[in-house]
């Protein structure tokens, strides 16, 4: 290693994560120009106490530039530390070319990708028989725009696994683009949030939500999305499926979608159209259309190759119909005007801890309102998922949701266990709103993927040391009261025999 300069990859973060050469050039180096907002400060450690440390984060690249070749002029040993492996993504080319212009000469030290860091962090295998064999690492067009032919469209429609770098802070449009792109909507995905640094975290999902959690979880940056049906290789999906996760808690549904069957009903050709869409990507949906629609849509109905139920009704009896199917099933999408649909289920509508999913879609699936049973009911997750079927937008208005907060009741719901004490409900929601102090006692895993960011909120571990005038108490044991003068969410694991599968 006599060359003067060295472009080095630091790593992704962890100071042990760094090649033994890199190591090595780090601890004789007399100027170190590194990445400072992703190099982890404490792989610096490996530099000599006297060793010069400029942030390249502070300089452009004459500065850069000027640096290494004054440091040469001075025949120092120069080291250029990027992130993860310099050829991803470093800007190495540019600097580069302008060392050849000065005829100063260079070598390069590979470094662990961030990419390689997630995976094992997934504990996942990037290429496996039958599901994927190839590994795409890209980006979106940021500052730095993207060449015409690598469109997310193109990569969604290979089978390759999907690493995106620099992509966190455009999940929303991206997850869009891969679903619009051919994947299905719940292609598994996971972003990893500061791989192998000691705040890393790991948010799975899949295609559909993985947007709504990874931005419950503040993350915008310095995290990487992945996505491909390698990452479900085992059991390791959610915590929820977690071996410390006794049986009794899980629940069929887990945390994402909405599974239950849904009533579709339309009212003109095109919602018709809309609504086989729809339909078609769920799991157990019907279709409830007035008679004249029908009879006139033939066409329509012919192109949809999916077997879809589709039942008709006589003009002027939807009231009927709907006294009918609102029980049979859990949600409801009206293809139709908002009004139409409120007029329809007011008589109908009962209490929030027990109301069905009500959705309002526009014909053309643009928009998808959550308009009934938000959180219990799942009709947040039911328009998200509609949303990620037509490539609209879900449109959420409970309270929670628009703060990018995980309500008691929709974490509840997600898992399929049951609040004991409803109308409590409200008031920790508001709490929730307001920032008050909450002592919470979640299963395993379960605060932190969830709460961890909320400073307002504690997690203990059992009941004693509850100290908060509100409290949220997953499983009490038998016999516990809360202290007099405290207000508690009880939440109880729901028998087997009730969840929705
Ligand atoms: N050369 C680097 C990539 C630099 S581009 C490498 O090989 O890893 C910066 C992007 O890399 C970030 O936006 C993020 O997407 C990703 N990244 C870098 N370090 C990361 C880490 N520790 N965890 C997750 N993503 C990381």
């Amino acid at each position: 290693m006599d060359t003067q300069v060295i472009f080095a990859g630091a790593g992704p973060g962890a100071p042990d994560l760094l090649t033994l050469r890199c190591a090595k050039a780090l601890a004789v180096a007399d100027l170190v120009i590194y990445a400072g907002s992703l190099v982890n400060p404490e792989v610096l450690q490996h530099c000599r106490p006297k060793c010069r440390l400029v942030d390249s984060a502070r300089i452009d690249l004459d500065e850069v530039i000027a640096l290494i070749k004054e440091a040469v002029s001075w025949n120092q040993k120069v080291v250029r530390l990027h992130t993860g492996d310099p050829a991803m993504y470093g800007a190495i080319s540019e600097q580069m070319n302008r060392l050849d212009e000065l005829k100063i000469e260079y070598e390069i030290i590979p470094g662990v990708s961030s990419v390689f860091a997630a995976a094992a962090a997934l504990k996942c295998e990037f290429t496996m028989p039958d599901l994927s064999q190839s590994l795409i690492l890209t980006r979106t067009a940021g500052r730095t725009p993207m060449p015409d032919k690598e469109t997310v469209a193109n990569f969604a429609a290979t089978g390759a696994t999907l690493a995106f770098f620099l992509s966190a802070g455009n999940m929303e449009n991206l997850t869009k683009e891969l679903i619009s792109g051919g994947k299905p909507p719940a292609t598994p995905a996971a972003v990893v949030y500061r791989a192998s640094w000691p705040n890393q975290k790991i948010i799975r999902g899949t295609l559909a939500d993985i947007f709504v959690k990874v931005t419950a979880a503040g993350i915008r940056r310095q995290a990487l999305l992945l996505v491909g049906e390698v990452l479900e290789r085992s059991g390791s999906l959610s915590l929820l499926y977690d071996k410390h996760f006794s049986h009794g808690y899980r629940s069929q549904r887990s945390d994402e979608f909405f599974s239950g069957r849904c009533a579709l009903y339309a009212m003109s050709k095109t919602g018709y159209a809309k609504a086989l869409e729809i339909a078609g990507a769920l799991n157990d949906a019907e279709i409830f259309i007035p008679e004249r629609i029908l009879a006139g849509s033939a066409t329509v109905a012919a192109e949809s190759s999916a077997k879809i139920p589709v039942k008709a009704f006589a003009a002027g009896k939807m009231d009927k119909l709907l006294a009918k199917t609102w029980d049979d099933f859990s949600g409801h999408i009206f293809i139709a005007a908002t009004g139409i649909a409120v007029r329809k289920i007011s008589p109908l509508l009962k209490h929030k801890t027990v109301d069905p999913a009500v959705l309002v879609c526009d014909e053309n699936g643009a928009q998808i309102i959550s308009l009934i049973g938000g959180h219990i009911g799942g009709a947040n997750r039911l328009a998200r998922k509609v949303a990620g079927i037509t490539g609209g937008t879900a449109v959420i208005t409970t309270a929670t949701d628009v703060h990018n907060i995980i309500a008691f009741d929709e974490l509840a719901a997600r898992s399929g266990w049951e609040i004991k004490n409803p109308a409590q409900i409200k008031i920790f929601n508001a709490a929730l709103l307001e920032n008050e102090r909450i002592d919470v006692l979640l299963p395993d895993g379960l605060f932190q993927e969830h709460y961890a960011d909320m400073k307002n909120l504690r997690e203990v571990a059992e009941v004693a040391e509850i100290t908060a005038k509100l409290a949220v108490v997953f499983n009490p044991p038998a016999n516990w009261q809360p202290e007099p003068g405290s207000e508690t969410l009880l939440v109880l694991p729901k028998p087997e025999s009730q969840c929705e599968n």
